[in-house]
């Protein structure tokens, strides 16, 4: 017998380390010090905003992530 997970995904203690977050662009200001970016992970809902100085130049994280999962959740 095997107990195969298949298509479930189990929602255990992962650590935050080990997940890739697949950051969207939720919104984009421009300011003076360059675009500012509001970005989003898709899959757990995690925000972070960063800076981008240029069109051609990389965004980087101007605020640490930010877990929406502070407070426990009854659903
Ligand atoms: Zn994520």
């Amino acid at each position: 017998m095997t107990a195969a997970a298949h298509g479930s995904r189990e929602w255990s203690t992962t650590p935050t380390e080990a997940h890739e977050h697949g950051w969207s662009v939720e919104s984009r200001h421009a300011t003076s010090a360059g675009y500012v970016l509001y970005v989003r992970c898709a899959d757990c809902g995690t925000q972070r905003v960063d800076l981008q100085e240029g069109d051609t130049l990389p965004p980087r994280s101007l605020s640490v992530e930010v877990s929406p999962s502070k407070a426990p959740s009854r659903g």
